[in-house]
């Protein structure tokens, strides 16, 4: 006992239990350290100022390394993929077109490797964006379709609808999407709320492209043809999808060069643009969607994306 005296606990401790009271203090705090790390997961993401028709990326870093992490965001399930290591996990999404402006939450949860689950949540600030409107004159035939083109309109339908619920349940794409045409410029057309012939109202929920009948279209990013074929309004189109329900489209194609269930490469030709469709003139009109979510083109170019190895 005769090192046991300095105060009223150690008097009766032997050295053991002095051992067995360290030892439970800094095993608790270790576990208190690595908890609090689980917890907290950093979450960024790019643009750093979403708005109303905007592609971004989720970028969330753990401590730990988890198995799943996934997340809802605009109501649908955003589900995160890792590349290099298991502590970055990316999740690549965006805001519809004819979203409201507004706060929005990023509910996330993480299945730690032992089977923890980490949930975070951020608010997130979508702000507006501008869009004009404009009058276009197209054939009759194109706003007032007649009892037999309802019916192919319904068919094409389904048919869009059947490629849009394609499930690719890991990202196909991989680095930064590139615009489908080299040397051609882009309309100021994303967002443009339309009227065709006075009647009709739509927003224009791709950008079209200034370009010359028989203009190679390359796909913006690698992944699989889920729709190659002539729609009433589209013309000929084709639909790439990315993988986890991102999808690229190319309207009013004079060529199809690929088909369906087609794997392409980023840059691969895809066909040729024309006017086919409810078009004004030659041009290609293309768009980028996610979930049913219509993002702007130009500003899915301009994101930085990670290379998914
Ligand atoms: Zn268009």
């Amino acid at each position: 006992m005769f090192f046991c005296q300095r105060n009223r606990l150690s008097r009766f401790m032997c050295p053991i239990q002095h051992l067995l009271v360290i030892l439970l203090i800094v095993g608790a705090t270790s576990f208190a350290i690595a908890a609090d790390k689980g917890a907290a997961p950093s979450i960024s993401w790019n643009p750093r100022q979403i708005k109303v028709g905007s592609p971004c990326l989720f970028k969330v870093e753990f401590a730990g390394a988890p198995s799943r992490v996934a997340a809802k965001w605009q109501g649908r399930d955003l589900v995160f993929f890792f590349t290099t290591s298991r502590h970055v996990w990316y999740g690549l999404a965006g805001v519809d077109i004819e979203a409201k402006p507004g706060n929005y939450k990023l509910e996330l949860e993480a299945t730690m490797a032992d089977g923890r689950a980490v949930n975070a949540e951020r608010k997130i600030r979508v702000l507006p964006s501008a869009y004009k409107t404009v009058r276009l004159k197209v054939p009759d035939q194109f706003v007032e379709p007649d009892a037999e083109t309802l019916k192919r309109i319904e068919v094409d339908k389904e048919l869009k609808k059947k490629a849009f619920a394609h499930q690719i349940p890991e990202p196909q794409w991989s680095g930064t999407f590139r615009p489908p045409l080299t040397n051609a410029s882009a309309t100021e057309s994303f967002g443009v709320r339309r009227t065709f012939n006075g009647k009709l109202a739509t927003v224009h929920r791709g950008l079209d492209y200034h370009a010359k009948e028989g203009t190679p279209v390359l796909a913006a990013n690698s992944g699989t043809v889920v729709l190659a074929q002539a729609l009433f309004y589209e013309g000929n189109c084709v639909i790439v999808d990315h993988g986890q329900q991102f999808m690229t489209l190319y309207i009013h194609l004079s060529q199809i060069q690929v088909a369906e269930g087609d794997k392409v490469a980023e840059g691969q030709q895809l066909g040729l643009s024309g006017a086919t469709g409810r078009a004004t003139g030659p041009h290609l009109h293309v768009a980028a969607r996610w979930q049913g979510a219509y993002v702007d083109p130009a500003q899915l170019w301009a994101l930085p994306l990670p290379r998914v190895p």
